[in-house]
């Protein structure tokens, strides 16, 4: 099929590290390959490599100016305001079991409940766990949903409502905008994870008046292990320390400790100045990226690949809001069942036998997938930057194949995965 969105030179492969392998890698939901560009910086930025924030040496200098500057990037990326703390963390979870800490109390009482919907990773559910917190399930469309949430609200009592942006299970984008102006209305804020919408939408936090945002550098084509949180900074700067120790404080004696104000407060221990910095250069790259015509590129292989997946027998297309109104808007995220196999069985044999790899299991969202009807999991391609059409075409190629001539080899359960047999 024609598909003249995907001419942009700015999204062919060549932008990915390692682009030119020939594997279908429909798994950046999970994490998403490092852009060139990163990979290049990494290696730049690399000889000065030295602690921050402590020494006077120049490689300290440089590496102290360069963490500090990947903040301002980071901000801007997101539409922070001024004074928005941008807090580096590990990853989304991190971030959300910071400001989990950060919930204001009064005369140690917490302030109210952390509102969320059943559609959430375990990321944005879990660390509400050990606060008061409250969870609705999401209704089959996106403006029974927002009623939802409204009647809830109306309730009265919850200080946060936590919200992903965008499903990392079905790939459908939540109304942030909206979702914000409603928390608001009711005196509670509204965090959003951030970590499958931030890879594929701009996001303006003070246009849509968000008061927090986390999302992760592996999955927007950084390497791991650096993430972050940004948003306003007096419930961060009275909340629990995330990471008491060096640099966390103003003052430590023996009797007591006068916590530090701003990041510094968080981010106690030496800082991953690399994962910060090539998670910042990954915002300016996916920020100069022409929207429209990315955007376009993703929506038409999904179409194609839904559509594709749709047309085979015995193949079922999961997705909740989409199926009510096919406007709704998508990232690139597909999920899917193949009736008679086990999902763990089909991601095996797509590797396996074609090449393809992709995410089966439960997504770290089982609420969600009992809900779908999948307690036992479904499988998720998942694409982005540098990715083809011919990647969807392989993908469907090994399903079609998959139902007409069935598996071409054996396959065993080891450790709890299905691999192939010799
Ligand atoms: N939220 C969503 C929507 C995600 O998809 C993920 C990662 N699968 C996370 C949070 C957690 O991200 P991380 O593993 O980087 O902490």
């Amino acid at each position: 099929r024609p598909l003249a969105a995907v001419s942009g030179a700015e999204i062919q492969a060549p932008l990915i590290h390692g682009g030119h392998v020939r594997y279908a890698n429909l798994d950046y939901g999970a994490s998403a390959p490092a852009l060139s560009v990163v990979s290049a910086y990494l290696n730049e930025i690399l000889p000065f490599y030295a602690s921050v924030h402590r020494g006077a040496g120049y490689a300290s200098q440089i590496s102290t100016s360069v963490y500090e500057n990947a903040r301002a990037i980071v901000r801007d990326f997101v539409g922070g305001r001024p004074d928005d703390s941008v807090i580096f963390t590990r990853n989304t979870t991190d971030s959300l079991n910071l400001l989990a800490g950060c919930l204001p109390v009064t005369d140690g009482r917490p302030d109210g409940d952390v509102l969320y919907l059943d559609i959430e990773h375990h990321a944005n559910l879990l660390p509400w766990q050990g606060v008061p917190h409250r969870s609705i399930v999401a209704a089959d469309t996106i403006a029974e949903t927002i009623d939802t949430v409204r009647a809830e609200l109306q309730q009265g009592g919850v200080s946060l409502l936590a919200v992903t942006g965008a499903s990392n299970v079905t790939g459908e984008i939540l109304p942030i905008r909206a979702l914000a102006a409603l928390a608001h209305e009711h005196g509670a804020r509204i965090a959003v994870d951030a970590a499958q919408l931030a890879p594929h939408r701009r996001i303006d936090i003070t246009a849509d008046d968000v008061d927090y945002v986390a999302f992760s550098g592996h999955k927007l084509y950084a390497p791991f292990g650096a993430g972050v949180l940004v948003g306003r900074p007096d419930w961060l700067d009275a909340g629990t320390p995330h990471l008491a120790g060096g640099g966390a404080v103003k003052e430590a004696r023996l009797d007591g400790v006068s916590w530090a104000t701003g990041p510094a407060r968080h981010e106690g221990g030496s800082p991953n100045v690399l994962g910060a910095a090539t998670l910042a250069r990954a915002t300016q790259v996916i920020a100069e990226l022409d929207q429209d015509r990315w955007h376009a590129h993703e929506s038409a292989i999904r179409s194609f690949l839904v559509e594709g997946l749709q047309e085979i027998d015995g193949v079922t297309v999961h997705q909740i809001f989409k199926d009510t109104n096919p406007d709704t808007d998508t990232i690139g995220v597909v999920n899917f069942s193949v009736e008679g196999y086990d999902a763990g069985l089909v991601a095996a044999y797509l590797s396996a036998e074609h090449g393809v790899g992709l995410r089966d299991g439960r997504f770290c969202a089982h609420p969600l997938l009992k809900r779908l009807g999948l307690p036992s999991g479904s499988l998720r391609a998942s694409f982005g930057v540098g990715s083809r059409l011919e990647d969807a075409e392989r993908l469907l190629a090994g399903i079609r194949d998959l139902r007409t001539k069935g598996l071409g080899w054996d396959y065993v359960v080891d450790a709890g995965r299905w691999v192939p047999a010799h």
